[in-house]
């Protein structure tokens, strides 16, 4: 397959929409990234890379870090992890509060943020230095030791936080998690403003195309969490547009308000595409396009 080709092709007819939508601006240090950016990188299991535009910019991955975040969780805790959290799809909004509410404080699935917040107060408790494994854990997917937290987009995130804190303070309401309300947040945020690349992107999530045992600076998950993960990733990694990804790509994935989209195509490749301008569900424009044009046009999706 001439992934290089396809991408050309692929950028060509997305440069349409290169001005739809717009970044995130409810992080006020996300506001400040330039919108008229793209980069996109595909990494084979057999360790071909192809990287297009701007795949060596690092961006804020936003929720992508819930993938991180979820695999630490089950690989700590296993099954017991879904008694603190669902595994459904919510269709409604990532920061949304109302189901919350209804379903006394059990988030319906990780990727939402109500559930990420409740994946970040289980690692606070079973690690002595969260903050410090999760980087370690994230060093070794992505195989480059200088992936960072960005404490300004981080801090700027706590400053506006205003609806991830309600969220949290409805989650120690209903006792679901255990630890202070400000570091489990400082700590959501941090993982949140995590910097990488779409080549580092690829990179990591080759680990979840599931071709090799799965060991990452001693974090273990076997083949049919893998499996499972991917399968959380496809149902619940786009919130109320879960559907549409689903129906337009057709592979696992997961997006970030920073406009990352990483996808899983299990035993086959990895694929990041990054571009800041977002959807009204927060989903990048021209991530969403190129994913969609890759899977029709190399017919490969899990369908
Ligand atoms: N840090 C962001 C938030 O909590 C992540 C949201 C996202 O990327 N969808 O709002």
């Amino acid at each position: 397959m001439d992934y290089r080709k396809i991408m050309e092709d692929i950028y060509n007819e997305i440069l349409p929409f290169a001005d739809k939508g717009k970044q995130a601006d409810y992080i006020p240090a996300l506001a400040k990234v330039d919108p008229d950016q793209f980069g996109m990188c595909l990494k084979t299991i057999a360790g071909d890379e192809y990287p297009f535009m701007q795949a060596d910019t690092r961006f804020s991955i936003q929720s992508i870090a819930k993938v991180f975040a979820l695999a630490m969780g089950l690989s700590l805790k296993g099954e017991s992890l879904w008694g603190k959290v669902g595994k459904e799809p919510s269709g409604t909004a990532f920061n949304s509060l109302v189901q919350l509410e209804i379903e006394k404080g059990k988030p319906r699935n990780p990727f939402i943020n109500a559930g990420a917040i409740v994946v970040a107060d289980i690692l606070l408790t079973e690690l002595d230095d969260a903050e410090g494994e999760f980087l370690r854990f994230v060093r070794a997917l992505s195989g480059n030791d200088s992936v960072d937290y960005n404490m300004e987009v981080a801090l700027s995130e706590r400053q506006t936080g205003y609806l991830n804190a309600a969220i949290a303070n409805l989650l120690k309401y209903h006792g679901t998690i255990e630890n202070d309300i400000e570091q489990v947040l400082m700590f959501y945020f941090k993982m949140c403003s995590v910097e990488m690349s779409c080549r580092e992107l690829a990179n990591a999530f080759l680990a979840f195309t599931n071709h090799v045992p799965f060991d990452f600076a001693g974090y273990r998950l076997s083949q049919s969490r893998i499996k499972r993960l991917n399968a959380v990733m496809q149902t619940c990694g786009f919130y109320d547009e879960a559907g549409e990804f689903s129906y337009l790509v057709g592979l696992p994935g997961k997006s970030g308000v920073g406009g990352g989209i990483v996808a899983v195509y299990p035993m086959r490749y990895s694929v990041a595409v990054w571009s800041p301008r977002l959807n009204s569900r927060g989903n990048s424009v021209m991530g969403m396009k190129a994913l969609e044009l890759l899977t029709t046009a190399t017919q490969e999706s899990i369908f």
